[in-house]
């Protein structure tokens, strides 16, 4: 083994731990069949891969406020999204990243446009990642609309750079259990699945979440972002 193989497999071991530590000091759960640490690293439960770039879309608006809970008050499933900036080239977490995320309400409607002109904050907000590289929000399970399987948006900007933009997604059989459930029953069934989305076919499989119910019952969700430092 040459010594570049040697060292980036390291990090990937740190980053496992860094990982469990970070669950840990949190209070949250996640998938503990996963786990972390050398033997995840061996199973590709963890990794530190370059997240695909994805289009921001039509719906995003710039300088957003620094919040945790996104939510405005409006109803859905609580979610918690923990996503987890970190140097794809190093594996090490990128700490004071801004994480910029945005998605549609339950009734899948973004702040700001149709719909949900009337206000242009709610499901909106910007985190800065701890030296774990982790950025937490509050928010609740995104709502579909048409000709889109569930996703939620992503930036994440250092130092005036934007470092990625992508989206997130959800397994179908997580969303199905959601939509069964108010607020998301009272409406018709979604149109797309992500297996039959064009933005999710070109590497959304590498932006999915694990996500799983934590000791209260809540959803939390977890990404892993592997982003160039530029
Ligand atoms: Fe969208």
């Amino acid at each position: 083994m040459d010594d570049s193989r040697f060292t980036r497999r390291g990090s990937l071991v740190r980053l496992g731990g860094f990982l469990a530590t970070a669950v840990g000091a949190a209070g949250l759960e996640i998938e503990t069949s996963e786990g972390a640490g050398p033997a995840a690293v061996a199973s590709g439960a963890v990794t530190c891969v370059l997240t695909p770039e994805q289009t921001e879309g039509p719906y995003y608006i710039a300088n957003e406020a620094l919040r945790r809970n996104i939510t405005d008050g409006r109803p859905g499933t609580a979610l918690l999204l923990r996503a987890f900036v970190v140097n794809a080239s190093t594996c090490k977490p990128i700490k004071g990243a801004a994480v910029d995320i945005w998605h549609a309400d339950a009734g899948g409607v973004y702040s700001g446009f149709g719909q949900g002109a009337g206000s242009r904050t709610f499901m909106r907000g910007i985190q800065r990642t701890s030296a774990q590289g982790l950025a937490l929000f509050r928010t609740v399970y995104p709502g579909w609309y048409q000709g889109r399987t569930v996703h939620i948006h992503v930036k994440v900007h250092l130092g005036g750079d934007v470092l990625h933009t992508g989206q997130v997604y959800f397994p179908d059989t997580v969303t199905d259990a959601v939509y069964r459930r108010a607020p998301y029953a009272s409406r018709p069934n979604r149109d797309v699945r992500n297996a039959d989305d064009s933005i999710y076919r070109n590497g959304g499989k590498k932006s999915q979440v694990k996500i799983s119910k934590n000791s209260a019952g809540v959803y939390v969700a977890s990404i892993v972002m592997g982003v160039h430092r530029s």
